[in-house]
C-alpha cells in the first residue's frame, strides 16, 4: 500500500460517515450475486433490477467497519467520498480532502450533541434525527422549539452540497 493510499485508509477508518447514516438512506448494490452476499450478511436490502440497495445506517458499523476481513458488497471497497476523489485525480491535496471531511463530521457532531439535550431523541442516530426534525417542521409550533437543531442542518445540508455533492449520486432513491 502506497503512502497515499494509507492516508486515505487511515481517513476513512477515523470517519465511516459513509456507514453510519450521516451521508447517505442507502447504499448501491451492483447486482444479484452482490444482493446475495449482503443479505447474506444480515444487511437490509430492497429495490429493483438496477436499483437494490442496502439500508443505511449499517448495522456492520461500531465506529468502523465490524467486518472488514469479510466478503463484503463491491460498494464497501470502491467507494470514495467527493473530497478523496478530488484528492486522487490531483484536483486538491489531502490536507484540503481531510478538512472537508472533518468540518463535516464536526458539524454532524454539534448537531447531535444540541439534539442530545431534547428527550425525544433519546437513542436515535443522526439520521433517524434528521428524519424525524423533517416530519416536525410540517407543523409551524415546532419551529421555534427546534430552531437551533434546524439552523445546524441547514448548515449541514450546505456543507453536504459544497463539498460531497458527487456522492450523493451512488444513493439509491
Ligand atoms: S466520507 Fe469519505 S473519508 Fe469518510 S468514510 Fe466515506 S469515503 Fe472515507
Ligand atoms: S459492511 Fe462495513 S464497509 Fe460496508 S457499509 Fe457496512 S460498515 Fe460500511
Amino acid at each position: 500500500m502506497s503512502d497515499s493510499e494509507k492516508d486515505v485508509s487511515d481517513l476513512c477508518v477515523s470517519c465511516g460517515m459513509c456507514c453510519d447514516g450521516t451521508l447517505f438512506n442507502t447504499a448501491r448494490i451492483q447486482d444479484d450475486k452482490d444482493r446475495k452476499l449482503a443479505d447474506s450478511l444480515d444487511l437490509i436490502t430492497g429495490g429493483q433490477e438496477d436499483k437494490l440497495y442496502f439500508k443505511m445506517p449499517c448495522p456492520h458499523f461500531a465506529g468502523c467497519c465490524s467486518i472488514y476481513d469479510r466478503n463484503r458488497p463491491q460498494i464497501c471497497s470502491m467507494f470514495f467520498c467527493n473530497p478523496l476523489k478530488k484528492f486522487q485525480r490531483g484536483e486538491q491535496g489531502f490536507l484540503e480532502a481531510t478538512q472537508q471531511v472533518r468540518s463535516l463530521q464536526e458539524h454532524r457532531d454539534k448537531f447531535m450533541k444540541v439534539a442530545s439535550q431534547f428527550p425525544e431523541f433519546d437513542g436515535l442516530g443522526f439520521r433517524e434525527i434528521k428524519n424525524k426534525l423533517g416530519d416536525l417542521s410540517e407543523q409551524s409550533d415546532n419551529i421555534s422549539t427546534y430552531r437551533h437543531l434546524f439552523l445546524l442542518l441547514f448548515v449541514f445540508d450546505d456543507l453536504k452540497t459544497r463539498y460531497f455533492e458527487a456522492a450523493k449520486k451512488e444513493e439509491v432513491q
